[in-house]
């Protein structure tokens, strides 16, 4: 009998974008090829949530209307989702989702949506360029090719504790003065790369090895 991985796919009705669901069905796939079954649950608005039934989260991007939406939701899962990634758990937040984990977002309104505040960066709305096209960058993984469609300049106020996911070699990243693109705390991946970013076979791998390790931390926890 397989075991089955659990997945946590937050707000997955209202943070679904440019086929970011994409990513957790690449990731399925390779875990199935590993052997493993996998279980994704939607965590949607009103619902209880505790990170650490789960082997993985994963956040996707979202308009600024769905992000105000999700915005007065999700700051009661913010002691869950910082305990979950200090304990070096794996989670992967593209574009909105990735907005989330910073302080707050400016929005084209010119409101601020108050974000989770769990990682030392912000993100502010520019209406005179939006950063759309395709993206290339380096990272540790070797170079990923991606999409980026967003109106968030995005700017990490601790650069001791965030590093860069990759240094950019097309398109803009997370702000078009940085030169980088994407956020890597512990093992916490945050990108602006659609497309889905998991196309990119060699950082799909990367993550589902982390997930699987997660698993059976997990697992070995609860025996
Ligand atoms: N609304 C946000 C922005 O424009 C995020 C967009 C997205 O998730 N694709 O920056």
């Amino acid at each position: 009998m397989p075991e089955t991985i659990k997945i946590a796919y937050l707000y997955e009705d209202l943070m679904n974008t440019y086929g970011d669901s994409g990513d957790v069905k690449i990731l399925s796939f390779l875990l199935k090829e590993q052997g493993y079954n996998t279980q994704v649950d939607n965590v949607s608005l009103d619902e209880d949530f505790n990170a650490f039934d789960y082997d993985f989260l994963f956040f996707g991007g979202g308009q600024d209307f769905e992000q105000s939406v999700v915005a007065k939701d999700i700051s009661k899962h913010k002691e869950t989702i910082t305990d979950y990634i200090e304990a070096d758990k794996p989670m992967l937040c593209i574009c909105g989702g990735y907005q989330f984990l910073g302080k707050f977002y400016e929005t084209s309104g010119g409101e601020t949506i108050q974000c989770l505040d769990i990682l030392p960066f912000h993100t502010v709305f520019k209406a005179d360029s939006r950063m759309i096209g395709d993206t290339e960058y380096q990272t540790e993984w070797g170079n990923v090719k991606a999409f980026e469609n967003h109106s968030g300049r995005t700017y990490f106020d601790n650069k001791e504790m965030l590093k860069p996911l990759g240094k950019m070699i097309e398109g803009y990243g997370n702000n078009p003065e940085d030169g980088v693109e994407g956020m890597r705390y512990k093992n916490v991946i945050g990108s602006y790369s659609h497309g889905p970013i998991l196309k990119n076979e060699n950082i799909a791998r990367a993550i589902a090895d982390k997930i699987i390790k997660s698993h059976k931390e997990r697992v070995a926890e609860k025996a």
